[in-house]
């Protein structure tokens, strides 16, 4: 089928690769001129593990462009993923979804689905249609269908390709079949309901997890109050096949661009119609403080960090992606460097993003984890990557001056420190030495 989709980043790119992957012409649209000049080369500019292998194998394909017109005025279906941030509100910024909807309205010249994958408040759908019916140009049917995203970065190509589900919003027949036809490749549940349900699936989906993972840090922070280990815990909580053990992980809390903008804009939306969702409100105010949990911890050790050497492990807000939005390094970097520490961070991917977002001269970027370690006097793991948690831990030892270290991700079994003279904090667990 002809595809189009607008908005390259995490979602839209990942969706237009894996189309094209079976067999679906697609082409990519971006503002970004940049990004389309990397993109027509074949090279993806996002880190997202398998992308850039599957995208050069499907370039026959795929077709990159900022020319909108072309690219939407004949497709049969148009994707929209570009991204809806958050407002000082809470609420949702629908201007990059609008501004789309207004280009397709303009340029489609055939009868078309417009399929949206940002995320959107419930009720969105059917402004679009609305909005899109007022400013066509040609006597054509645009239909609207939701169809949220429930990709996890870090293994998005993965989540796409084997999706837990594909949800269907439609409020007609025709562009329900005409997606099951995009997707008939896809072998994943397809569930075809009411746009609006589709809407708040994606929304009850997201928040659901940013609770989990909000009690679970509670219940890690009492656990460190009342002498319990949250690993344990938890390990006992995920036999209950009506909890499950995923996603029961202590932490300092999460991040990325859709659990904290997730959890917001479902708040707004409810308050906005004299509701309140208080569970979610409740997860968002946890993970707030479960940010700064182990720059509270350090005070123990020191009174403040002024020339201190700190080496931070880990700047994304999880493993497998360059993504530094709403990481907890972003907020825990910026105290360290306030209070006069010498920060030094390694990170396998996210330096180039951290520079970008906090330009300091002072922050001394490491090839390595030994080279971040040595002569530090503490260490904050922000990020669980496979190098961190595969690290020889007795080489915190000998190379630290101090040889403390704060792990904001449980990285290690307890026992592996023990009798080591390291200092050892977790989250949810007890302290070693
Ligand atoms: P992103 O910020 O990575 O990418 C958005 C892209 O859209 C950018 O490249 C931007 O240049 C482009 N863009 C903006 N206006 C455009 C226009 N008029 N035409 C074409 N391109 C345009 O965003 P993302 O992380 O991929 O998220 C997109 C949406 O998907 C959001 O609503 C998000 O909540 C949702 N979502 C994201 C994830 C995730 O893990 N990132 C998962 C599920 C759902």
């Amino acid at each position: 089928m002809k595809i189009a989709v607008a908005g390259t980043g995490y979602v839209g790119l990942v969706t237009g690769v894996c189309l094209a992957s079976k067999g679906h012409d697609v082409t990519c649209v971006d503002i970004d001129e940049d990004k389309v000049q990397v993109m027509k080369q074949g090279i993806s500019p996002i880190y997202e593990p398998g992308l850039s292998e599957l995208m050069k194998e499907n370039m026959e394909h795929l077709t990159f462009t900022t020319d909108y017109v072309s690219a939407y005025k004949d497709a049969e279906v148009i994707f929209i993923g570009v991204g809806t941030p958050e407002k000082q509100d809470g609420s949702a910024n629908l201007t990059y979804v609008y501004q789309v909807a207004k280009q397709i309205a303009q340029s489609a010249k055939r009868d078309c689905v417009v399929v949206v994958k940002s995320t959107v408040p419930i009720g969105t759908n059917d402004k679009l249609e609305s909005y899109i019916h007022d400013k066509q140009k040609a006597d054509v049917n645009i239909y609207v269908a939701s169809n949220p995203e429930f990709l996890a970065q870090g293994t998005a190509v993965k989540d796409t390709l084997h999706a837990s589900r594909i949800v269907i919003g439609v409020e007609s027949e025709e562009p329900g079949e005409i997606l099951q036809r995009v997707y008939a490749d896809f072998e994943a549940p397809k569930l075809i309901v009411k746009r609006r349900s589709a809407e708040m699936v994606k929304y009850a989906s997201n928040d659901f997890l940013a609770l989990k993972i909000s009690y679970v840090n509670e219940i890690a922070n009492l656990c460190e109050t009342v002498g319990a280990d949250i690993t344990e815990v938890t390990k006992g909580m995920g036999y209950d096949a009506r909890i499950g053990d995923r996603f029961l992980n202590a932490g300092i809390g999460y991040g990325g661009s859709c659990f904290p903008k997730d959890t917001k804009a479902l708040s707004w939306l409810a308050s906005f119609n004299d509701k309140e969702i208080r569970t979610v409100k409740a997860a968002i105010e946890v993970n707030d403080s479960q940010k700064f949990k182990l720059i509270k911890k350090a005070k123990k050790y020191y009174e403040d960090f002024l020339f201190l050497n700190v080496a931070i492990l880990g700047c994304t807000f999880k493993p497998g992606t360059d993504d530094l939005r709403e990481a907890p390094s972003l907020v825990n970097v910026p105290l360290l460097l306030e209070d006069g520490a010498h920060v030094r961070i390694w990170d396998p991917v996210g330096t180039d993003n951290f520079r970008k977002k906090i330009p300091n001269q002072k922050i001394q970027y490491c090839e390595s984890i030994d080279e971040a370690l040595v002569d530090a006097d503490i260490c904050f793991i922000f990020t669980e990557w496979d190098d961190v948690k595969k690290y020889d831990v007795q080489k915190y030892k000998q190379l630290m001056k101090t040889p403390i270290v704060l792990d904001g991700r449980n990285c290690y079994g307890l026992d592996a420190f023990e009798n080591t003279g390291i200092t050892y904090a977790s989250v949810g667990r007890p302290t070693v030495n």
